[in-house]
């Protein structure tokens, strides 16, 4: 600790370059919180409406209350919206890793809902049609909201040591970007192996 406080007194602080980045949201027709973006949409509209071009979004749920939105944005500069029919919820899921182990592994992941809904038993039927056929783990993992490990009467809700770290490379140009931003690495899973070092398998 004591290196790293006399490396940072030496350093030289530089002028940082500073830019100006507008975003145009646009905005839930309810709570008036920000919903999502439409500079990128222009570039996309593939349909035409008396000359002028467009593209039609959504749903599109608030993040802040779950209201929907859709619409429709033109290329002369015009975005016209109208409520979505279902609502959002945010919902913590409890997953169970299915391996023959004494410990069960669980994860808790964010999950959502949405409203007006069907019965229970439908959106059970839903969940479990998600997340044990529909979606990579990928796309749940990066929602972890907890962990536990362990058996009935000797759980642990915090289960350092869990994993064992094996090694790291640098990510640019393994990886390609989700349409929500999100990053996943590419390649079989031999190729991901082999670039940390794993190549007898
Ligand atoms: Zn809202």
């Amino acid at each position: 600790m004591i290196l790293l406080k006399s490396q940072t007194e030496t350093m030289i602080l530089t002028p940082a370059t500073i830019i100006e980045k507008i975003q145009h949201h646009v905005c839930c027709l309810e709570c008036g919180a920000p919903v999502g973006t439409i500079d990128h949409l222009p570039e996309i509209a593939a349909s035409r409406e008396d000359g002028i071009d467009y593209v039609t979004w959504g749903p599109w749920y608030c993040d802040k209350c779950g209201a929907s939105i859709q619409g429709q944005t033109y290329t002369d500069g015009r975005t016209l919206v109208r409520p979505g029919k279902n609502r959002k919820e945010e919902r913590a899921v409890l997953l169970r890793y299915s391996t023959p182990m004494a410990d069960t592994f669980y994860l808790v992941v964010k999950g959502m809902r949405f409203h007006p809904s069907e019965s229970e038993e439908e959106e059970r039927k839903h969940d479990r049609y998600f997340y044990e056929e529909h979606t990579c783990p990928i796309n749940y993992l990066r929602d972890t909201l907890g962990v536990i490990l362990g058996s009935p009467g000797d759980w642990d809700e915090d289960p350092h040591g869990l994993f064992e770290y094996v090694g790291s490379v640098p990510l640019k140009g393994n990886e390609s970007v989700l349409g929500d931003g999100c990053r996943s690495i590419t390649g079989t899973a031999e190729e991901v192996l082999q670039l940390f070092g794993m190549e007898k398998l």
